[in-house]
């Protein structure tokens, strides 16, 4: 598009021709910008992918200015693909989202207790293992054996 085509379009923006357009995504001047409304924002679908994709709207009335710089494209294009790939990978995501609930709810997630051996378990093993090892090393007669022979 040639610049007198611009200031047609763009109106009596005197002082913005001198420093450049505003953009209306970043909001910094640039003197290389892309018409929303003008052909290359048609051939792009500029409308649509801002309106549609991002959190912003633009009108052709509103008072904000209707053009973004190469970046700001670049990065609504980046976007827009993003959100179709998503979009078209949905249905796939369900599929492995279910496929994983499965995995879940084969493997056994709950707390295993038996293996956990507990303070009280412990001491009974230690003293059960002490008293039978006690009895063969210290004939002596402790009061523990023969109450266990009484019972
Ligand atoms: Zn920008």
């Amino acid at each position: 598009m040639k610049y007198s085509e611009f200031q047609k379009e763009m109106g009596s923006l005197d002082r913005a021709c001198i420093s450049g357009f505003l953009c209306r995504l970043c909001s910094e001047m640039h003197r290389i910008v892309i018409h929303i409304y003008g052909e290359q924002g048609q051939k792009h679908n500029l409308v649509e992918k801002i309106n549609g994709y991002l959190p912003i709207t633009i009108s052709p009335t509103d008072p904000l200015p209707k053009t973004i710089c190469g970046g700001c494209l670049k990065r609504v294009q980046q976007h827009y693909e993003l959100l179709q790939r998503v979009a078209r990978l949905r249905e796939h995501n369900i599929e492995l989202k279910e496929s994983i609930q499965e995995i879940h709810q084969t493997m056994p997630n709950r707390p295993r207790r038996s293996t956990i051996a507990l303070p009280e378990q412990i001491n009974r093993r230690s003293s059960e293992s002490s008293s039978s090892s006690s009895s063969s090393s210290s004939s002596s007669g402790s009061s523990g054996v023969e109450q266990e022979d009484s019972d």
